[in-house]
């Protein structure tokens, strides 16, 4: 199984790989769209990550991640959203129409070259509801300030914690965690 999906519907043959590896476009296993942990369940190898100070007994069953290795789908989300939200945390109180317009470009583009291809296809459905459609210049839209931006991106990122069973922030918070730091 492909990551819950079904491989015939994306046209890709299915492989004896474990449950979480995703394949990318040419038939290979996907890094940017798979957890370190289910990387290391098909290698069969335990994956040490670079601050840890285990030493394995033998090192033909483990694989030492250096600081600088590619990263998979979590840390690339992780910095991910840290650019998203700041980019919303600092998008003008009011934007003006151009800055919409830009806006939207972005994040259609985002949607398309996210390196985690089942990542960026859940974003784009996402997007794609009339009741999430970034429209520029419309009244009370998503894209009309700061305000609205960080709630239409806060509830962006709740919906895939909803999806990875991960508790919801509470985005009346928002601007706390991403522009002013947390209130006494
Ligand atoms: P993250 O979810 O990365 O969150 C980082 C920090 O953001 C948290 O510590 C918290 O302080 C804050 N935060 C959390 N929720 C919100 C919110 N709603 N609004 C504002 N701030 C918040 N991974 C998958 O395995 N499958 C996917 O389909 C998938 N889709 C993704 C789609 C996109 C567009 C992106 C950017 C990432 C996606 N990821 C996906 C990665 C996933 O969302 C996480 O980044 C990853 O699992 C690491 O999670 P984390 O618990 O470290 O914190």
């Amino acid at each position: 199984e492909i990551a819950g999906r079904d491989a015939v519907e994306d046209g890709r043959t299915k492989k004896a790989i474990p449950k979480g590896v995703v394949l990318d476009k040419d038939g290979k296993p996907c890094r940017s769209c798979t957890s370190f942990h289910e990387w290391a369940a098909m290698t069969r190898k335990k994956i040490i990550p670079p601050q840890s100070k285990e030493t394995p007994s033998t090192t033909a069953t483990a694989t030492f991640l250096p600081p600088d290795c590619p990263p998979d789908v979590e840390t690339l989300g992780r910095s991910t959203w840290t650019l998203l939200h700041t980019i919303a945390a600092t998008y003008p109180a009011t934007a003006p129409p151009e800055k919409q317009t830009e806006m939207k470009t972005f994040i259609g583009i985002f949607s398309r070259i996210y390196p985690c291809w089942v990542c960026a296809e859940d974003f784009r459905q996402w997007i794609e509801r009339p009741e999430n459609k970034l429209v520029p210049g419309q009244e009370g839209g998503h894209l009309g300030g700061r305000a609205s931006f960080g709630q239409w991106m806060c509830g962006a990122h709740n919906e895939v914690n909803r999806k990875l069973g991960k508790r919801e922030f509470d985005c009346s918070r928002y601007e706390e965690r991403w522009r002013t730091g947390w209130a006494d």
